[in-house]
């Protein structure tokens, strides 16, 4: 037999939820086992949900034990599960002694998609969601990100199978790029949770460098929260904007797509009420997205406490939609789910214990 390398010391347990296949098959061979023994466990804690390594019956009572001894499967606590009048669900996830983060559900007609989090609030400031609100505490790890999916999918009946994942949660998920990478891969490893790119979504502010970065290692699915046609408004929105202005990010996202161009980026359009969607900003925004191949999804503002904004009037919103189509861009407006448990969109607040002191600035501010 080969000698195992790392210490039998549960405070440096390894939480088997942190590694991605690449990181399974590593930590194998250093245990002087067989790559493929990685598959194994992929499957007993993705596809069956089994947490003991115990009950891994097609490993041997020896392997188990060792395993026991240097590694564990730990999901994060779920401490609150809310149910909307409409279907969408909410998972309020435990993470440290602190902080939570919040899983919404969405099902739909041939889909259910999860709405995961990847940071404990958010270190960006948009003016119009509520997360920024909460302030920063820290990044969610592989094991908290992949753990909302393992949480959902163990809520779920069997015939649930969740479809789509959008890291459209809490926090902004390139400023968390290794763990969010490791966890798409989860998703994606046929092992594991086997969802094609085209359902594992990344939404983003346009973190520029990171953006380049991920073309380089993933081709996942993207989607970009643009909000404005023009720097000026978008520094106010966005205010990251006023580090990777528009145009930067639009040829980021053309280099994101370039290499395969059957592929669009859908552009995140919040719809604010006399703020930025007028006709002249429907216009705009054709002739900005003229050379990027685009979708567009309108989002219905959702209000929430203390929020400076209103959501735009319904026909406003279909008027706007109206043009983009005429001008041949593939337009949706995203049905708002889930308000009556502050599950919707801009509404994820969970637990921050926030360290970015954002309270006391805005304090200040006034
Ligand atoms: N930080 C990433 C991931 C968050 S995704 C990003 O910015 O893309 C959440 C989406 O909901 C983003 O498009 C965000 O701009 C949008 N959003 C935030 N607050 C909202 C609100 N109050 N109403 C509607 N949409 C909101």
């Amino acid at each position: 037999m080969n000698s195992a390398p790392i210490p039998a010391d549960t405070e440096t347990r390894v939480n088997l939820l942190d590694l991605d296949r690449e990181g399974m098959e590593a930590f194998f061979v250093r245990l002087g086992e067989k790559p493929f023994r990685a598959s194994q466990l992929l499957q007993w804690i993705h596809q069956r949900g089994v947490t003991d390594i115990g009950l891994m019956t097609n490993l041997s009572k020896t392997l188990r034990s060792r395993l026991e001894a240097v590694s564990e499967i730990r999901p994060p606590e779920l401490v609150l599960e809310q149910r909307s009048a409409d279907g969408t669900r909410k998972w309020v996830l435990q993470v440290d002694a602190v902080n939570r983060v919040e899983t919404v559900l969405i099902p739909e007609e041939g889909r259910n998609t999860l709405c995961v989090s990847s940071q404990v609030g958010c270190s960006l400031e948009c003016s119009f969601c509520s997360t920024a609100r909460q302030g920063f505490n820290r990044n969610l790890t592989t094991a908290e990100i992949i753990g909302q999916l393992w949480v959902a999918q163990h809520r779920l009946d069997e015939e649930q199978r969740i479809s789509n994942v959008v890291l459209m949660g809490m926090g902004e998920p390139l400023l968390n790029f290794g763990n969010v990478v490791a966890a798409t891969r989860l998703m994606m490893d046929d092992f594991a949770y086997g969802l094609s790119k085209r359902r594992v979504t990344l939404s983003t502010s346009g973190i520029v460098p990171a953006l380049d970065r991920l073309a380089e290692v993933s081709d996942i699915s993207l989607a970009v929260s643009l909000h404005a046609p023009d720097d000026t408004l978008r520094n106010e929105l966005v205010p990251i904007n006023r580090k990777y202005p528009i145009r930067e990010l639009l040829a980021a996202c053309k280099r994101y797509v370039g290499t395969e161009n059957r592929r669009k980026v859908t552009f995140e359009y919040v719809m604010l009420d006399g703020v930025n969607d007028r006709p002249e900003h429907a216009r705009a925004l054709v002739r900005l997205l003229s050379h990027v191949p685009s979708k567009v999804n309108l989002i219905p503002f959702n209000p929430f406490p203390n929020s400076a904004y209103r959501c735009s009037h319904p026909e406003t919103i279909a008027r706007f939609a109206q043009t983009l189509q005429d001008a041949g861009l593939i337009t949706t407006t995203r049905k708002t789910r889930g308000r009556d448990i502050d599950a919707a969109c801009g509404q994820l607040v969970g637990k921050v214990n926030d360290r970015s002191r954002r309270q006391f600035r805005l304090h200040l501010a006034h």
